[in-house]
């Protein structure tokens, strides 16, 4: 059965961001909590929530039941119409979004929610330029690899009209020359405000950020730099939209990273977490001033599937189990008492790990080939044998690694015990060990 699956996948599918010719993807043949099995039968503990979105872990009983009962109920039904499953996920979505983001419109994903975002930020301005950070992923559509400030973009960046990229903050690899936090955060406050003099102010419709990159590096903004952003951004008539689609929805160790910074953005975009990714679905909530915008004119913009009935009901289940059975304070005490202090203790063995940074359930392992100069192990935008040697020995010893670059990432769901986690952390030891005694080029 799963050669047969492996066969079909070679012959016929067609993966994302790669080269076809010699992929050799693992077949997953069943899932459950924070497991998957692979084609020979293999149990895998999944540190990647595949592309970090099974919040809930895999086969969460309530929402497979959600969906069933919404199947066996109505299947789908188009935007036009109100349905029981889209009114009661946009009431529970905007009772936990901050401030008055109280408007949900719901897309397939987290890419065409950021289009929309962006969209509804020029129609209300009047603007049109897009301003959002190097080091970031916004999605993979037209625009939104354009605004995507990562590698992927690279080969897409034809049509990027009005959109312009700047350093946020990140002091492990300032890029400004910064020792302190509040170095960082100052130096980068005080970069962006040259980037929007020197734009045009008046040219300028939003500002567009991951609370808390994700894919990029997890890289925590230092206190006070989110506040500084909103202060620029009220300034200047600029829209301020957060992509929570990676760190929202309790990954981060609350309902929404940007609440870390008490700031609330004109439009924040989600995605993945929203309903444990068991049907796509992804959304932008929406302010009042930017909701009036459109009270009288329409929104020139909508999507068959805008509010699936079996998306929705997914995202019902997966909000109300993570209220009934406190999933976002679990995230939380994960990070403060099991991976932050477990993965502090790794860096304290493995010279190679130049930082560890993180919160909730979303942390990053920063490798480097040499702890004084910061060199990354892998190249940007590259891996290297270290890194691939990494990724076997976990899946070999039972673990599913995320890596990028010279990062490995460790975001498993927010459902993950302690000891499973810790679990996890072992055989992470373990491997980078072995694969320090084994690749000769590693220099600690
Ligand atoms: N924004 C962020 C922060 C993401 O991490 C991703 C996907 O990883 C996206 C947007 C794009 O979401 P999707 O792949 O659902 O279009």
């Amino acid at each position: 059965m799963s050669d047969r699956t492996y066969e079909l996948d070679r012959r016929h599918v067609f993966h994302s961001w790669s080269a076809q010719a010699n992929l050799d993807p693992m077949v997953i043949t069943k899932a459950a909590g924070s497991y998957v099995w692979d084609g020979q039968g293999n149990r895998l503990l999944d540190f990647t929530s595949q592309l970090v979105y099974t919040n809930l872990g895999h086969q969460h009983p309530r929402i497979v039941k959600a969906i069933q009962e919404q199947a066996a109920t109505l299947c789908t039904v188009a935007p036009a119409y109100a349905n029981s499953a889209r009114s009661e996920a946009a009431r529970l979505i905007a009772s936990h979004t901050p401030g008055d983001l109280d408007r949900i419109f719901f897309t397939n994903g987290g890419a065409d929610a950021n289009e929309h975002a962006i969209r509804m930020a020029r129609l209300h301005t009047g603007r049109h330029k897009v301003l959002s950070t190097y080091r970031s992923y916004h999605g993979g559509t037209q625009l939104a690899v354009n605004v995507t400030g990562d590698p992927r973009r690279w080969p897409n960046d034809n049509g990027s009209a009005g959109t312009v990229h700047f350093f946020g903050p990140f002091l492990y690899r300032s890029a400004f020359s910064a020792s302190t936090e509040e170095e960082e955060r100052d130096r980068a406050l005080a970069h962006l405000e040259q980037v929007i003099t020197l734009e045009g102010p008046g040219t300028i419709a939003a500002i567009m950020l991951e609370s808390i990159p994700g894919t990029a590096g997890i890289m925590i903004p230092p206190p006070g730099y989110l506040q500084g952003v909103r202060e620029l951004c009220d300034r200047h008539g600029i829209t301020l939209i957060a992509d929570e689609v990676m760190a929202g929805f309790g990954r981060a160790g609350k309902w929404f990273a940007i609440e870390h910074a008490d700031v609330v953005p004109d439009l924040l975009t989600f995605a993945k977490g929203v309903n444990s990714g068991y049907v796509p679905l992804g959304g932008v909530a929406i302010s009042d001033p930017i909701y009036r915008t459109f009270a009288d004119r329409p929104y020139p913009g909508g999507l068959t599937y805008s509010g699936h009935p079996l998306a929705c009901a997914a995202a019902v289940a997966t909000i109300e189990t993570m209220e009934d059975e406190g999933i976002v304070e679990h995230a939380a005490a994960l990070g403060d008492d099991v991976l932050g202090p477990g993965l502090r203790e790794l860096a304290a063995k493995h010279e190679w790990i130049g930082e560890v940074r993180g919160t909730g359930v979303f942390w990053a392992l920063e490798l480097v080939s040499d702890r004084a100069t910061r060199e990354p192990l892998a190249p940007y935008g590259g891996s290297s044998p270290q890194l691939a040697a990494i990724v076997a020995g976990c899946q070999r010893r039972g673990l599913l690694p995320f890596t990028n670059f010279n990062r490995v990432h460790v975001v498993p769901p927010l459902t993950i015990t302690p000891d499973e986690a810790r679990e996890g952390l072992e055989i992470l030891d373990q491997t980078l060990t072995e694969v320090a005694g084994k690749v000769p080029s590693v220099n600690c």
